[in-house]
């Protein structure tokens, strides 16, 4: 999967959790990829969507940071990227490995998607609006906060999303804007 829909996807992810941690998210996002890089030219040999891809390591990441240790959300928000990364990577042909001892591949939704199709794009805009129809009803959300640290998330997501779906925004200006919410 492209990285702007891994980005889409655990900014949307992120969201849900909290919107201070859509930042971290994002990093996480596209981390099961580029750990996967670093990996390579310190030269430690791992295959393509291998021992970065696992389901259980980030599943076991998020659990660790919300319920053992965490600085500021970091952890949990990062491990949340890393999650949604891997979930996306599941709707597509290669699939992810679920556990680090089998072979088998983890699909969702029968894994149909081929990385750079448009489906994915579709998928990643479904996600968003899941995510943000969520968050706008869920009745502990930052909607109703006035929290100064949590305000001015949800209209920079509202619009994005709004000009995602009528087509206005494409995969480099969205890219463009996030640098700006950074
Ligand atoms: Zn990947």
């Amino acid at each position: 999967m492209k990285w702007q829909n891994h980005i889409i996807i655990g900014a949307s992810f992120g969201a849900i959790i909290n919107p201070v941690i859509i930042p971290v998210a994002v990093l996480g996002s596209t981390a099961p990829d580029w750990i996967e890089y670093i990996l390579k030219i310190v030269g430690i040999k791992v295959k393509h969507r291998g021992v970065t891809h696992v389901v259980l390591y980030w599943l076991a990441a998020i659990a660790f940071f919300s319920l053992i240790a965490d600085y500021h959300h970091i952890g949990l928000g990062f491990s949340i990227g890393g999650f949604s990364h891997v979930i996306a990577d599941s709707f597509t042909i290669a699939g992810v490995p679920f556990s680090p001892t089998s072979d088998a591949r983890f699909h969702l939704f029968g894994g149909k998607l081929r990385t750079g199709n448009a489906g994915e794009y579709v998928v990643a805009g479904i996600i968003a609006v899941l995510c943000a129809t969520w968050v706008y009803y869920s009745p502990t959300s930052f909607k109703n906060s006035h929290d100064a640290e949590t305000s001015g998330f949800m209209p920079f997501f509202y619009d994005w999303k709004k000009e995602y779906d009528s087509g206005v925004v494409d995969g480099a200006e969205w890219k463009e804007n996030r640098l700006k919410f950074l």
